[in-house]
């Protein structure tokens, strides 16, 4: 029967740990601004609030340099609710910087 499986793209799967890596060394984790390796500030932000920094859909911020092109620090609410923006989430790439689980707790 087709129609039953709903998509919802916060719950997926939860790939093998070969494969997270596979993927993840195929990708560039350079923050656009200062090339600082951003695999433990990796979060999802609201659409709008990328923009406002200046971002499309390719690249990656560092927390520093994502507050400094909006000018302001950035909070809980500039945050999706995707599993990646948890504190507590604890999956790769890696664990939380203290200064991405700091604005997530904001
Ligand atoms: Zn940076």
């Amino acid at each position: 029967m087709f129609g039953r499986r709903k998509k919802n793209l916060y719950s997926f799967e939860q790939p093998s740990r070969a494969a997270v890596e596979a993927y993840q060394a195929t990708q560039d984790w350079g923050c656009v601004d200062c090339r600082t390796d951003t695999r433990c500030e990796y979060y999802h932000l609201r659409g709008e609030v990328w923009q406002a920094a200046g971002m499309g859909p390719k690249g990656l911020l560092c927390i520093g340099c994502l507050e400094r092109r909006l000018g302001r620090r950035v909070s809980r609410a500039d945050f999706t609710g995707v599993p990646i923006n948890d504190p507590a989430y604890s999956r790769p790439p890696r664990p939380k910087s203290a200064r991405l689980l700091d604005r997530l707790k904001r």
